[in-house]
């Protein structure tokens, strides 16, 4: 049976747009994703909201309706069942490296190291960098401005014993000058 248009729309929402396999966005794929059947309708698998994976066309054509065929074959990463970082370590090269024997099959099936995705992970490590630093700026200035401001608070305080005492001496003056 087809998805009806609120399952899609609910499965679409709860991946927050983006592929949950790979991780692109709506926006960065030019349009809305498909939404993959983790167990195929061919193999038994529902309609359910957790059978329900938003994936983008290149994860979803490269799945297929792969299922393991029995306890000994690999088994694909279920991104509904468990977090990626479980299978999966992203290096600084932008390359996600298994951490299981899952993490390993997944990379290799759904070609999860493919040069666009490089890519796009390597633009996210410098644009966090780049906020990293931004933000240590940031809390560098602020702490300049606290120090700014206790000092020109010394100085309010000098300036008004300051006051204090020549009102004092002006006053002395006067009764010198009315005594004289
Ligand atoms: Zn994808």
């Amino acid at each position: 049976m087809a998805l009806t248009e609120s399952q899609r729309e609910c499965v679409r929402c709860r991946a927050n747009f983006r592929c949950e396999y790979c991780g692109v966005s709506e926006d960065e794929a030019g349009g809305e994703l498909t939404v993959d059947h983790f167990v195929p309708l061919s193999k038994g698998g529902t309609n359910d909201l957790e059978n329900l994976v938003y994936s983008c066309s290149r994860c979803n054509l490269y799945k297929g309706d792969y299922t393991p065929a029995d306890s000994n074959a690999p088994h694909l990463w279920n991104p509904r069942a468990e977090p990626a970082e479980h299978h999966f370590r992203e290096g600084q090269d932008g390359h996600l490296y298994p951490l299981t024997p899952t993490g390993e099959f997944t990379i290799k099936r759904l070609q999860l190291n493919r040069p666009a995705l490089v890519r796009r992970r390597l633009r996210k490590q410098q644009q966090q960098a780049a906020e990293a630093l931004l933000m240590r700026k940031y809390l560098l200035l602020m702490q300049s401005y606290h120090r700014l401001t206790e000092v020109y608070e010394i100085l309010i305080q000098e300036q008004n014993s300051l006051l204090v005492k020549q009102l004092e001496l002006l006053k002395q003056l006067r009764e010198w000058l009315d005594e004289s």
